[in-house]
């Protein structure tokens, strides 16, 4: 019981001293939020959105799954991104991975079964493609692939045909430095529209 009487302290904490910092901060936040980022993330413990961004409350919604996948049937993400897109209207979508994904690593070594078998289908698929490729590397293109999968999503491409600014991020994560490196895969538009690509 200690550990989660400890929690309920901490946030009486952190409350008071947000409080103290900026009296109107919950005030503000109770009326409305108006984040400009969506993440998608990897559930791991290590990778918190908001304290490796430096991000408030109110400042980013957030989606986290095992290994970040980015899959259509899901209902939960689904949710999130037209809820994100057309209701909240972020401008951002970060996907964002990490090295030393244990999704990753467990399906590189094939120690997955069940239900997180099914839930790593893309990985193991995106692996087929790849020979000899390290874990660091799986990581990344796991990423790239879900950048990808979001780009060719209805409810995004229905915001860039209204024109709408959405621009879908790949970033990865180092546990061991604590550092973000952009992959550089970013997607703005629709990539079959000629119009668009020319402006
Ligand atoms: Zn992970």
């Amino acid at each position: 019981m200690k550990d989660i009487i400890k929690l309920l302290d901490n946030n009486r904490e952190w409350a008071g001293r947000v409080r103290a910092e900026n009296p109107d901060f919950f005030r503000k936040l109770e009326k409305q939020q108006s984040p400009k980022y969506l993440w998608i993330g990897c559930s791991d413990s290590r990778v918190p959105a908001n304290q490796i961004t430096g991000l408030l409350p109110g400042e980013v919604f957030v989606h986290r799954n095992i290994s970040n996948q980015v899959v259509n049937t899901d209902m939960n993400l689904m949710c999130v991104l037209q809820y994100a897109i057309e209701i909240l209207r972020v401008k951002h979508i970060i996907v964002c991975g990490h090295y030393g994904c244990g999704g990753i690593e467990a399906i590189m070594k094939n120690k997955v079964s069940g239900l997180l078998e099914h839930w790593l289908d893309n990985v193991k698929t995106q692996m087929s493609k790849h020979r000899a490729i390290t874990d660091d590397r799986m990581c990344e293109l796991n990423v790239t692939a879900q950048v990808r999968n979001l780009s060719n999503n209805t409810i995004v491409q229905k915001a860039w045909k209204q024109g709408r600014e959405l621009h879908i991020h790949g970033w990865i994560y180092s546990i061991s430095n604590g550092l973000i490196k952009d992959l550089k895969v970013s997607q703005n538009e629709l990539k079959d529209n000629p119009v668009r690509r020319s402006r």
